[in-house]
């Protein structure tokens, strides 16, 4: 049997760029995820760890936990996930465990990828191996994240500052 081949599509990409545009905002890593059934956007999600003060809280897995509301059951074989960095092992895990055919992602992850950048869980022995595109629209998502961290350095960098002259003044 011939395997059907995937082209990713632009849009829903574009949702989970949106997605992390948000979560930057709101003071979190810029990470978007959606899930698409049948052309059709189902599930969104995004990184919430600031705000829920969870380290599960990761874009994928709140797009997988929706992803199964909405369908009704735990089994995505039908889906493709959509995710703006390259999965970590706990969403590359979800993934598998989710039985996800489809993933693409945007920027690699050289600190945490597990499809590829620092394993490849999708290769080894598992149950599940799903199929993924990587660096789709990826100058994107890249950009994103630099400007996200460039501008909490320079925050930092402010707030050093301002202890210092704090500092200064006190002891004046
Ligand atoms: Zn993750």
């Amino acid at each position: 049997m011939m395997k059907r081949s995937f082209i990713p599509a632009k849009e829903p990409m574009l949702r989970a760029l949106e997605l992390a545009r948000e979560a930057g905002e709101e003071g979190e890593v810029p990470v978007g995820a959606v899930i698409v059934c049948e052309g059709k956007i189902i599930a969104e999600g995004r990184n919430r760890r600031e705000a829920d003060k969870n380290a599960l809280c990761h874009a994928e897995i709140e797009a997988i936990h929706n992803a199964c509301r909405t369908l009704g059951g735990w089994r995505l074989w039908q889906c493709e996930l959509y995710v703006t960095l390259e999965p970590c092992p706990m969403c590359a895990g979800a993934i598998i465990n989710a039985r996800i055919p489809q993933v693409v992602y945007g920027a690699a992850d050289d600190k945490a990828g597990s499809c590829g950048s620092i394993v490849d869980l999708f290769e080894l022995p598992y149950n599940h191996h799903p199929q993924v595109t990587a660096g789709f629209m990826q100058e994107e998502a890249a950009a994103l994240l630099q400007d996200f961290f460039r501008r909490l350095r320079e925050k930092r960098k402010a707030q050093k500052e301002q202890k210092r002259v704090f500092a200064r003044e006190t002891k004046e």
